[in-house]
Order: C-alpha cells, then structure tokens, then sequence
C-alpha cells in the first residue's frame, strides 16, 4: 500500500489500522495520562537509548559527532511525545512516512527502529516500577502503549519497504542500462580487436607467400605459430563473445568432456608452463558434466593460469583429478604455490579482490569473480581450501551428465 500525503487512500488507511488494533478514544485518553510521566523522564529515555545504539558498531557510525546525536535526541523525543499526543491525523501519517523513507533511504534497517520501540516499553515499565505512575493498574495503559506503537511501526514499515522498491526499481533499471552500453561496449571492443588480429593473420601469410621460400625454415615455423594464433585468437573472441553477450539460462546443459576442456586450457598456457618448468598431473578420464563447454573453458583457465601465474617453487606442480557422487563431480586443481590467508579464502572470489602479496603481479581481480558466476551458472559450485606456504586446492562441483 502506497499512502499518499493527503490523499484519501491514506485516510482509508488509517480507518483500517484504528479499526484492526482497536483503537479508540479510551486509549487516547489513556495515553494522555502517560505524558507526564515520559516528559519527567524523557532527556534519561534519550541519553539512555543512544548510549545503546552507540554500543553497537553498525549504529555508532552515524553517530560520531555529538551535534547530530543531539538533534537525534530530540527529535526521539518528539517521536514519543507524539505518540503520547495521539493525534492520529495526516501529519501523525506523514511523520511516519517520512521516518521509514530516512531509513530506508539511509540503509539503517527495521532492527534499529524496533530496537527503540523496545527501549520505549522497557522505559515506561521501569517508570511505573518506580512508582513515578500515579495510578495502581497499569496494565491497560500498557495496551494502549502496544496498539499505538503497533500503528506506528506499521505505517513506518509500510513506508520503509515502498521506499526499498522505488529504489530497487530504479536500481535495477540502471543495472539493464548498464548491461546494454556494456554489450554495445563489447561488441565494438571485439570488432576493434578482431581488425587488427585479422590483418596480422594476413600479414603473416603474405610474407610467408612471397619471401617463404627465402626464409629458414625456423622463420617460416615461426611465422606460420603467429599466423595461427592470430586466426585462434580471433575464434576466441567470437566464442566468448557469443556466450557473455547471448547467454541463456538454459545454455549450460550441455555433455562437456572435462578431458577436453582442460586439454584445450592447457594448449592455451602451454609456453607458460614450460617457461616456469611447471609438472603437470592428470588423473585421467576426467568426468562428463552437464554445463556449457565454452563457459567451463573460461572458468577452468582462470583457475590453471592462476595456478600458474602465482607458483613460487621449482619445481611447480599442478594436480588435476576428480571425485563423484551420486548427482556431482568434484573436480580440484592443487597447485604447490604460496597459499592463501584463511581470512581471504571467501573474499578473493569478489570482484577485483587480490592479496597484497600478489599486486606486483599481472592481473585485473576478475578472474575468480568470473570463475565463480560461470560455474554457478552451470549450476556448480566452486570453493578453496589453502595452506600457506604450502598450497592452494581450488574445488569445483559439477552436475553429472544424465
Ligand atoms: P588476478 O589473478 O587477475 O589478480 P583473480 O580473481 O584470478 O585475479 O584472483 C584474485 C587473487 O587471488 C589474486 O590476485 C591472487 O592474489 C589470489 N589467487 C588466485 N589464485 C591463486 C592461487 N592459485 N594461489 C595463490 N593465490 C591465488
């Protein structure tokens, strides 16, 4: 329900509320009698309420200068007041409203606000226990003090939550804006990349068309590699470009020969690995899973060049072999390099996350975080288990082909 200010919608509103908590004059009245009894006590309900949330890190944030908690103070009490007044008219509705949009709006969630309504009650009960209450039976007064502050918390919450959706709305109406500039951006990267590889490749064959027979034959070899890579590199971007652009939910179920997506990995990094002297052990058959070939290429690239990249020992090694269950394959890259900070073990897969022992190194941060959506997509699950000093076990779970 969106109130309005001033409409008529908000007076149905209230009709309902008053009507559904039974509240009537009876617990006007009641309430008014209750005034004195927070006004004599109201600076200790406040100093008492903030000395609360400042004892708990997520609220004392917005709590560091002392004007503000000051303002704070008071406009809590004016809060209560009101609620003591018992007016329930438009500005009571509007108060509301407009304390569940702040809220919303500055994130401080619905745990906060009860969290006074608490105080409140804890409050008043001690008042009472005090004897600061002129009469015997509070106990009905106490109802009234609920049924109000369930109207309040009502109206609040209401606001609170069409403030969250306006903003969800809007934010993901950004995310879809963002999301087509960004294949537009891809698009015209790939078309960039691929003119240049695609005259490379071509360039290559006219030397070896018009001086290879001038040529050694290492020259001629060398040559025909670069030709080569150039024309795969461009194969590359179109595959990777048809499944980050096109990508279907129901594009990862597909059989895929793990054999043959690592092998395919391996012919990418396989200068890499000969560079750093890296042994590289296979347990074989690697299983069959049910995923998109393409998309668990890039993944396990990520993963083995990772391994690569960051192997600190001579000599290097890398192990790959599987597990299975009924319904998963495991499938875990061991490598022998530096390891990994317990405390880093979740936080690497996030964007962009890199250790500070790794900064002199190439890299972007996206790997795992693309690792990670890639492999949940296939309906997967990827995870690590560290030693430092000793080495890094990167798991990967796989649904079973059918
Ligand atoms: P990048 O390698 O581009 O920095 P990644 O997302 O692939 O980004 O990896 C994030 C960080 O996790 C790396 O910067 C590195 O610090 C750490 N890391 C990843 N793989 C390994 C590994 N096999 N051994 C040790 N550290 C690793």
């Amino acid at each position: 329900m969106d109130l309005q200010p001033d409409s008529s919608a908000d007076c149905e509103a209230l009709e309902n509320y008053l009507a559904f908590l039974k509240l009537t004059e009876a617990d006007s009245a009641r309430l008014h009698e209750l005034r004195p009894l927070f006004r004599s006590s109201a600076n200790l309900f406040a100093d008492t309420f903030y000395a609360h949330l400042l004892s708990f890190e997520e609220t004392a944030r917005f709590l560091q200068d002392p004007q503000t908690v000051k303002q704070l103070k008071e406009l809590q009490k004016l809060h209560w007041e009101s609620l003591l007044e018992a007016n329930w008219d438009k500005e009571f509705i509007e108060r509301r409203k407009s304390v569940g949009r702040t809220h919303a709006e500055r994130g401080i969630e619905p745990l906060f606000f009860l969290g006074s309504h608490f105080q409140f009650i804890e409050h008043l009960l001690h008042q009472f226990e005090a004897g600061n209450f002129e009469q015997d039976d509070f106990s009905e007064h106490f109802l009234s003090v609920v049924k109000a502050m369930f109207l309040d918390i009502g109206l609040t919450l209401e606001s609170y939550f069409a403030q969250l959706s306006t903003d969800l709305r809007r934010a993901l109406s950004m995310v879809w804006k963002a999301n087509d500039e960004l294949k537009q951006f891809a698009r015209l990267t790939s078309h960039d990349l691929k003119t240049p590889l695609g005259t490379v490749a071509n360039l290559c064959e006219e030397a070896l068309d018009e001086f290879g027979d001038q040529m050694p034959d290492e020259a001629v070899e060398l040559i025909s590699k670069a030709r080569q890579t150039a024309f795969g590199m461009s194969g590359l971007i179109n595959e990777l470009l048809s499944v980050s652009i096109e990508t279907q939910v129901d594009d990862a179920n597909d059989d895929v020969s793990i054999d043959e997506v690592i092998s395919e990995v391996l012919d990418r990094i396989s200068q890499a690995i000969s560079d750093k002297h890296i042994e590289v052990d296979i347990t074989s058959p690697l299983p069959v899973v049910l995923g998109n070939k393409v998309q668990l290429r890039e993944a396990f690239y990520n993963l083995i060049s990772n391994a690569e990249k960051y192997i600190d020992k001579v000599p290097g090694q890398i192990r790959i072999f599987s597990e299975s269950d009924e319904s998963y394959f495991i499938i875990t890259i061991t490598d022998n390099g530096p390891g990994i900070p317990t405390e880093e073990l979740e936080q690497i897969f996030t964007a962009f996350r890199r250790l500070q022992m790794h900064q002199g190194h190439e890299g972007s941060g996206l790997g795992l975080y693309f690792a990670k959506s890639l492999i949940e997509h296939q309906g997967g699950k990827i995870w690590v288990e560290s030693e430092l000093g000793i080495g890094s076990s990167f798991h990967v779970q796989l649904r079973r082909s059918l």
